[in-house]
């Protein structure tokens, strides 16, 4: 049995102003009993106001953990706990408030977070929330990857592979194999467009390096602080630029290049140049466009090894125009996945999806849907604190002092992020009777699409009677 990927995870707190969804707050009809002291575990609840050990202090909103037993317990119904407005401003329409107050947690301590009472969202939504994936394998005994009873594989293979093998008429194999590189979980981060201060850089350098994966970055932001994690940085470069950075490209695995059209027709000679400069895979970085799945299964059989296909912060296709009608991440995905296998070129070619991608769950309902691995930015920035405000444009806002915080606080926090994630990975994959992450890849047989049902349900039905109308 392979040896366990394992990421060790460790409470990490970070003393910084950050948002919390309840507010609590003391009201004037306190009597200063001091029964919400003994109550709350966290200590919210202290004496000392302005220095006086007979009144009680303000309650700490940071350290509760929103149990409500001193509420239940306070004689006088003193205490009070109401939405705070902070988290109903943040985010937007795709990028839901508790989105963040999760993604903190996970960085906090590398658990899962568990929201209690069942489930009290919506079942359906647009895009991956409109999407559910089969756990009918969850009632098995057996089934326990999680804690290492039976062992599950997350790690993928990126590279160009082969969809058969030749041999000559004594059996001597004629195909030429083509270098892979597997990677122990199916994510890489991708390439912050935001200013991170040094500290960020560093640290989220450091922390795809303890975890064994990538993180792409543009060719100019590899200066010497980072150049000893030079094996998991993917630099970004236009092909114009292969001269430039040749030194760069001797000393990495991976090497992207920022998708153009003239790209389409020089591939393979683009490939072999880099190839003769040190034997490194090259991923083709594209937009999601409208006409995206075309471009890839060209780019596909023009020999790519590895194409990435990145849509928007909320995983809409990239699109200048104002169009509504612009697709999500679930069905982009499903669009490029499809079309590789129409032209019978999907196993050759490994596929990373970008953009939209938020929640732990995200990851294998992305490979579900096509894509081989994906690649994060804003989880690894909302993990440090960082607040999203999608109207009426895209904002991110640091927090202040982020950029004092130690290097090994802030890359912690990421491992510790990841270690949520990658439980949750095992989870699903345990219910679902998956053992290999490489085999979620498509396998829409095992997801229930709500568009799907909802038409196979109610969809003859409804089309009677539109038939009817006429
Ligand atoms: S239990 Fe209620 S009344 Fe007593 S100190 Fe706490 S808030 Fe005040
Ligand atoms: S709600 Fe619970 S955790 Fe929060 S202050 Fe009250 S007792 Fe403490």
């Amino acid at each position: 049995m392979p040896k366990k990927y394992h990421i060790h995870s460790k409470v990490t707190p970070l003393n910084l102003d950050y948002v919390f969804k309840f507010k609590i707050e003391r009201g004037e009809n306190c009597i200063n009993c001091g029964k919400c002291t003994k109550v709350c575990i966290y200590e919210a609840h202290k004496r000392g106001k302005d220095g006086d050990t007979r009144k009680m202090a303000d309650p700490n909103t940071v350290v509760c953990k929103n149990c409500f037993r001193c509420i239940q317990e306070c004689p006088r119904g003193a205490l009070e706990k109401s939405l705070d407005k902070d988290f109903l401003n943040i985010g937007g329409g795709y990028w839901k408030p508790d989105m963040f107050i999760t993604l903190w947690k996970q960085a906090e301590d590398g658990k899962v977070p568990v929201t209690g009472a069942g489930y009290r969202g919506p079942f359906t939504g647009p895009g991956f929330d409109s999407m559910w994936t089969d756990m009918s394998e969850i009632v098995r005994p057996t089934r326990d990857g999680i804690h290492g009873r039976e062992y599950i594989s997350t790690s993928v293979e990126l590279g160009r592979k082969l969809n058969h093998l030749t041999f000559d008429e004594k059996g001597k194999l004629l195909s030429k194999i083509h270098d892979t590189i597997d990677i122990p979980i199916p994510i890489i981060f991708d390439f912050p467009k935001e200013n991170l201060s040094p500290n960020v850089k560093v640290a989220l350098v450091r922390a795809a390096a303890e975890l064994n994966t990538c993180i792409v970055l543009s060719a100019d932001d590899i200066k010497a602080d980072i150049k000893k994690y030079i094996k998991n940085i993917i630099p970004l470069i236009s092909h114009k630029e292969i001269d430039k950075h040749q030194g760069l490209i001797k000393s990495v695995r991976f090497v992207a290049l920022d998708y153009d059209e003239e790209i389409l027709s020089t591939l393979p000679a683009l490939q072999d140049k880099i190839k003769k400069i040190n034997n490194v895979l090259t991923i083709i970085r594209i937009p999601a466009t409208k006409s995206v799945e075309a471009i890839v299964s060209k780019l596909a059989q023009s020999g790519a090894e590895i194409i990435h296909v990145v849509a928007d912060y909320r995983g809409q296709e990239n699109n200048d125009s104002a169009d509504q009608n612009r697709r999500l991440a679930k069905d982009i995905i499903r669009a490029v996945h499809l079309k590789l296998v129409e032209d019978r070129i999907r196993d050759e070619v490994t596929i990373i999806f970008s953009g939209g991608i938020a929640m732990a769950e995200h990851v294998p309902k992305a490979m579900l849907c096509g894509a081989d691995l994906i690649a994060i930015d804003l989880p690894l920035l909302i993990a440090l604190g960082a607040r999203l405000y999608e109207e009426p444009e895209k904002i991110i806002v640091f927090p202040e002092g982020l950029e004092k915080i130690a290097v090994r606080t802030v890359m912690q926090r990421i491992i510790n992020l990841m270690g949520a994630w990658h439980s949750q990975l095992l989870e699903v994959m345990g219910a679902m009777g998956i053992r290999e992450a490489r085999r979620l890849r498509g396998e829409t047989g095992r997801a229930i699409f709500f568009e799907e049902i909802d038409n196979d349900t109610f969809g003859k039905l409804f089309k009677k009677r539109e038939t009817a109308n006429i």
